[in-house]
């Protein structure tokens, strides 16, 4: 999907969900996508978009011919999300503030790291969301270098392809296959079993709840009321009746 397509059709829908909306989503989809562990290094904001992927791998006798993130950079997208896999290491950053103003310039949503990023102050002054499992003031120079950008990666224990879909929030990390978007954001109401874009909590009194699309709780709503007034009634009658 282009960036065009996804900004048109799925940024404004997606923005007004969280990673929890959609790890609930994906559940019900029965697709594994939430990454465990990965937290917003400063509070910044939710992003949504398109990944655009990095691979790291330890520095050793052979060389990287190209600086880390720089292909990555050149190759997203206003909108794009960075996502870098370094298995989780947390003793290398991968990620710091010259690549950040860098995406930043090109319009980049933010990055998501599995490892540890760095400058994080500087992030948070030029307000470049940076989402990842620590950071270390240390240089990535000499110890890891870029293996690849836009192949496939991991990214806790789920597999993200360049142009699928990740959120980061307060809550985490998300990723859906780009393929089974529209199904995840097609919630289907429990009542009428219409899908529907935003489904609302709705007490049947007591303590059991359901996810009803707004329609159905307006219908049901109506019917609750109707039911308390009639008890109401019934009551006033047996007063009344008590009392004459
Ligand atoms: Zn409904």
């Amino acid at each position: 999907m282009d960036s065009k397509t996804f900004d048109e059709k799925y940024r404004d829908r997606l923005m007004k969900l969280s990673t929890t909306n959609l790890s609930d989503a994906l559940d019900k989809v029965g697709i594994p996508g939430a990454v465990i562990g990965i937290r917003p290094m400063y509070d910044c904001p939710r992003i949504v978009g398109r990944a655009v992927t990095i691979k790291i791998t330890a520095a050793g006798m052979l060389k990287s011919k190209h600086h880390l993130g720089v292909h990555a950079i050149d190759a997203a997208g206003a909108g794009d999300i960075i996502v870098i896999d370094n298995r989780g290491d947390l003793k290398n950053n991968c990620w710091g503030e010259i690549l950040s103003m860098g995406a930043k310039v090109k319009g980049v949503s933010g990055v998501v790291v599995d490892g540890a990023a760095r400058d994080i102050d500087m992030c948070k002054e030029f307000e470049f969301p940076v989402y990842a499992r620590g950071t270390v003031p240390i240089t990535a120079r000499g110890r890891i270098m870029q293996e690849s950008f836009n192949e496939v990666i991991r990214v806790g224990d789920i597999q993200l392809r360049p142009g699928d879909i990740v959120m980061a929030d307060i809550n985490g990390v998300v990723i859906i296959p780009v393929e089974k978007l529209d199904e995840v954001l097609e919630d289907k109401c429990e009542w009428c079993g219409k899908p529907c874009e935003e489904t609302i909590l709705f007490n049947f009194g007591g303590c059991e709840f359901h996810e009803v699309c707004a329609a159905c709780e307006v219908r049901l709503r109506r019917g609750n009321y109707i039911s308390y007034a009639l008890i109401l009634a019934f009551f006033i009658a047996g007063v009344l009746a008590w009392s004459t």
